[in-house]
């Protein structure tokens, strides 16, 4: 790929002597992972309580299926939840909720246990054994969390819906999955007003043959047509339960949950993960790549529990280290653009985990909104779902990281269940806008088609080249799709194959360029898309850039682009055009520069905030949309701008 933009000489951040005195992540980590991974493994095992031993850390005889801490068996609620009431810690917080309207309600341990064996007594009630799946379709609310909690305490395997999708997202789930139970609420609370969710329900429940119970948590209090023998209240079955339950131990690899990705590349995949091995790495992360201490910090990760961010670092990596954290029901402008600032400082947030597209908007809202409040409770930030461009890291550390807090640039995947690439706080000096190294206990390269290792400067594919305890275990209901996405491209080798284009700089920190699907290819030179992005972001005047490559009759592709300006930022039109496009050619190389760029005041995002780049790419080659059905704002190409660019 071209590289112009010598990112090997922007400065690295060196972590402070004072971070570095108290951090949980020490070099005898990477010194024990590169004596013996297996053995290293074994000990982060440790974190958890195992009702039986396991006998063996890793079966890899079925590759590409592991099985990882063999013959062990655990509870992951019991994990999550009940080891720390009987720790003594039943008093501590574990979680602080903020209702889109307003209201707050604080959930201790002691209350989180309650409330998951009421929930797990109810499913038992109605049937449910260990096995069953379970579809969960709600908003941010500590039910949602209580729910995944009681199915894992029971064995039943959950699939989480994101409460954005339609209808009809929602039935191709449960029909895929066959679930027995949804669990759901009346409504939902979306800038100030009670959106109704049930209707989706029962529209994508009638005829699903599987579906026996619907059970509704009243959040809104809005009217909703109830159907007899199949739908029941929460309050009135849960609310009414034992609170008295015994958590039996699973196996290892017991089913934990099925999740479909986000559906950036093509139609969502149904992602398996299992039990042992994704709770010991979505621990292990969680303790040393975001230092978290129990006790002390307040933690915050933005991720709704509908994408796999929500799963491992809101509820699985999180409840198993005993973290008090905030669990936020709405949007960042609701009321108004203070609202994560007040937060923050309303509960002293130390750790803030969010995605590269938030921090942008921040930006186009302008520094005076963070500014306008104590932020000094943040002590280390967090960012995760595609690269985060330079200027918005720089921006993040200096205005809500108070110039000092570190960041931790984390990349994985739905596939890899936990992160995989990252800094370590207190150790890694960083760059801003790399992900720096694989953790301890991962093994990653980067390599071109022929399977050759690439080094410092050499930019490919990234690959995984060692089985790691939360990869998944395949897709669900077709493990030919599971061999020929992730295994097919190197099998004499045996690697996974995540998809992702990468490069290591002059200094060998690794930098992930996007999907090798967004590579593009002009005139013979290979850029990425995320590079012009960021040489488009780079313009004081931009807000966020997406970037595809269309075909093109003389240079195979051509670049084209289209920009959100920042607020107050005057559009003149084919002026700022010209001089966006010569920002691109002086940050990058005249080749880079786009062949079209367009100002619009939207794009077409996944809820985990992804830009779906192939549907600018379906409107830039003027083709229909593919699969929209993860879109967040379906509306978003109403608008005529779009029209402007598709190609006759
Ligand atoms: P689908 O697989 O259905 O197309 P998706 O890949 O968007 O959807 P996720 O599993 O949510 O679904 O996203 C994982 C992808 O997000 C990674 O493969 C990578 O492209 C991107 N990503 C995540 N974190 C980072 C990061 N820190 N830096 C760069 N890219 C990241
Ligand atoms: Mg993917």
């Amino acid at each position: 790929m071209t590289s112009a933009a010598d990112t090997s000489e922007l400065a690295a951040f060196a972590p402070s002597p004072e971070f570095t005195a108290t951090a949980n992540a020490g070099p005898e980590l990477q010194a024990a992972a590169d004596e013996d991974r297996l053995a290293f493994w074994a000990t982060q095992a440790e974190r958890l309580h195992w009702h039986t031993p396991f006998t063996e850390v890793l079966d890899f005889s079925d590759a590409p299926v592991a099985k990882w801490f063999v013959g062990g068996e655990l509870n992951v609620a019991y994990n999550c939840v009940d080891r720390h009431v009987l720790a003594g810690n039943g008093d501590r917080v574990a979680i602080h909720f903020e209702g889109e309207p307003g209201d707050t309600r604080d959930l201790t341990y002691n209350d989180l246990l309650t409330e998951v064996r009421k929930a797990a007594n109810t499913f038992t009630d109605l049937g449910l054994v260990a096995g069953d799946r379970v579809a969960i379709y709600m908003p941010m609310i500590p039910e949602a969390i209580v729910t995944m909690l009681a199915c894992a305490r029971l064995g039943l395997t959950h699939s989480v819906v994101f409460a954005g999708f339609s209808a009809a997202a929602l039935r191709s789930r449960i029909d895929d999955a066959e679930a027995k139970l949804v669990v759901t609420v009346d409504g939902q609370w979306r800038r100030g007003q009670a959106a109704p969710l049930k209707p989706a329900v029962d529209e994508a429940v009638d005829g699903a043959a599987s579906v026996k119970h619907v059970l509704v948590v009243k959040r809104t209090g809005i009217d909703v047509a109830v159907t007899d023998g199949r739908d029941l209240w929460w309050h009135e079955t849960v609310d009414k339960a034992s609170g008295t339950h015994q958590a039996t131990p699973f196996d290892s690899e017991h089913p934990l949950f099925i999740l479909y990705t986000s559906g950036t590349t093509g139609k969502p995949k149904g992602i398996i993960h299992t039990s042992g091995g994704y709770l010991t790495q979505a621990s292990y992360t969680h303790h040393n790549v975001f230092d978290h201490k129990a006790g002390q910090d307040v933690y915050w990760c933005t991720a709704d529990i509908g994408w796999v961010t929500g799963h491992s670092y809101i509820v699985y990596g999180p409840l198993s280290n005993g973290v008090t954290q905030v669990v936020y029901e709405g949007t960042p402008n609701s009321p108004d653009e203070h609202r994560h600032f007040q937060i923050i400082e309303k509960y002293g947030v130390s750790i803030y985990y969010t995605a590269p597209t938030l921090v942008r908007t921040f930006m186009k809202w302008g520094r005076d909104i963070p500014d306008a409040h104590d932020l000094t409770s943040i002590r280390l930030l967090g960012s995760v779902g595609e690269p985060i461009n330079p200027e918005a890291w720089k921006w993040f550390r200096e205005v809500i990281g108070g110039n000092q807090a570190p960041i931790v640039d984390t990349w994985w995947q739905t596939e890899t269940g936990a992160i995989m690439i990252s800094p370590l706080p207190g150790i890694t000096a960083t760059k801003p806008g790399s992900a720096m190294a694989p953790l301890p206990g991962i093994s990653a390269k980067i390599v071109d088609d022929d399977a050759n290792e690439l080094g410092a400067g050499g930019s490919g594919y990234l690959v995984l080249d060692k089985p790691w305890p939360a990869m998944l275990r395949g897709i669900w209901g077709d493990m030919d799709r599971y061999r020929d996405t992730y295994w097919s491209r190197y099998p004499e080798q045996g690697w996974y194959f995540a998809g992702d284009g990468a490069k290591y700089d002059e200094d060998g920190a690794l930098w992930v360029l996007g999907r090798v699907d967004d590579v593009m290819n002009v005139s013979g030179h290979r850029i990425s898309t995320s590079e012009v992005e960021s040489a488009l972001v780079g313009h004081h005047g931009v807000a966020e850039a997406a970037v595809v490559g269309a075909a093109d009759e003389t240079t195979g592709q051509g670049i084209v682009a289209f920009v959100i300006l920042r607020e107050g930022v005057e559009n003149t039109g084919d002026t700022l055009i010209a001089e966006l496009k010569a920002e691109v050619s002086r940050e990058i190389s005249p080749i880079a520069k786009p062949r079209q760029i367009t100002i619009v005041p939207e794009l077409p995002k996944t809820r985990s905030g992804k830009i779906m780049r192939r549907l600018l790419k379906d409107i830039a080659e003027g083709r229909d949309l593919g699969d929209t059905s993860t879109l967040v704002n379906p509306t978003v190409f109403d608008t005529t701008v779009f029209d402007t660019i598709r190609r006759p």
